[in-house]
């Protein structure tokens, strides 16, 4: 299954209705915690999320509202005996404020968390499955968005499958080693099947806009992408290094992104529709102005 989790959804400071950020995403059996706002661990408990359920942590950068609730989210995973690693990305130019959260207080410090500090654009793992990158984005401090692209496989046609007599165990035969004998005949797994493209999860937190945005976002099935202002706002957020959610949704148009969630809101704006409304002008696929515990399928594979 593959679905993101929202824990949280302000910027700066929480507020009655929204949590510092914080996002989940779960990815077969991968679970990635995103920028662990503080309060993460008290709204992972009100999603349903698992310490245990963290494979790995991915932090944008070392301002508050994305991080600070490392200490307790780790301390959290000690506690409860995560069975597995956890892999924590960061900016390597954040090392230390990574060292003071990791150790902030005194605990029973069971947790193998395994930090890989980021210096540059890149692959920062891959799997055959997938790969998870990283690319640097505009902000002030150094700042890295993340996206999980899934490899390009290939999709049985059962009337292919049919005409060249393939059924039955065959079939997995032909899945794994590329090519199957029928009768005599070699049958590759192309004459039967048709490429099925990766499926791309993009985040893209704190920025302005700049060419890691576009390279992080590019043919997104699903963009977490900060929205901390409005248009009106445009020449704030060019000065405090944020997006607007106008150029948020011009950014999934002109990148093919299929769902766009818009989050990491001021709290100087009261009315959430206006975000929508916004985007909704230069995206027309699926808007999602994330509230606090939405969760939000990563969309069917492209046909
Ligand atoms: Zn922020």
């Amino acid at each position: 299954m593959r679905e993101l989790v929202v824990l949280g959804t302000s910027s700066q400071v929480p507020t009655r209705t929204r949590n510092h950020n914080g996002y989940f995403l779960s990815w077969d059996g991968e679970g990635i915690l995103f920028d662990p706002g503080d309060g993460t661990q008290r709204q992972m408990s009100l999603a349903g999320v698992s310490a245990s359920d963290i494979t790995r942590i991915c932090v944008t950068h070392f301002h508050g509202d994305h991080c600070l609730g490392l200490p307790g989210v780790i301390q959290r995973i000690s506690l409860d005996n995560a069975p597995h690693p956890v892999t924590a990305h960061f900016p390597a130019s954040g090392r230390e404020f990574y060292d003071r959260l990791r150790n902030a207080s005194v605990f029973y410090d069971a947790a193998d968390i395994r930090p890989d500090p980021i210096a540059d654009d890149g692959f920062i793992a891959t799997s055959p499955k997938w790969s998870l990158e990283a690319r640097r984005l505009d902000h002030g401090i150094d700042t890295y968005g993340y996206r999980l692209v899934e490899a390009d496989g290939r999709r049985m046609v059962p009337e292919l499958l049919r005409q060249h007599g393939v059924s039955g165990p065959a079939v997995g035969s032909l899945q794994r080693d590329g090519v199957v004998t029928v009768d005599g005949r070699a049958v590759t797994i192309e004459a039967v099947s048709v490429p099925r493209p990766g499926q791309r999860f993009a985040f893209v937190m704190d920025t302005r806009l700049c060419e890691g945005v576009f390279a992080l976002a590019a043919g997104a099935d699903l963009l977490v992408i900060e929205s901390t202002y409005l248009d009106v706002d445009a020449g704030l957020a060019a000065a405090h290094g944020h997006l607007t959610a106008g150029q948020a949704a011009r950014v999934a148009a002109e990148c093919g992104v299929r769902t766009l969630v818009l989050t990491h809101f001021s709290q100087r704006y009261d009315d959430p529709t206006r975000f929508a409304e916004e985007a909704a002008k230069a995206f027309d696929g699926e808007v999602v102005v994330a509230e606090d515990l939405t969760r939000v399928r990563v969309p069917a594979r492209r046909p």
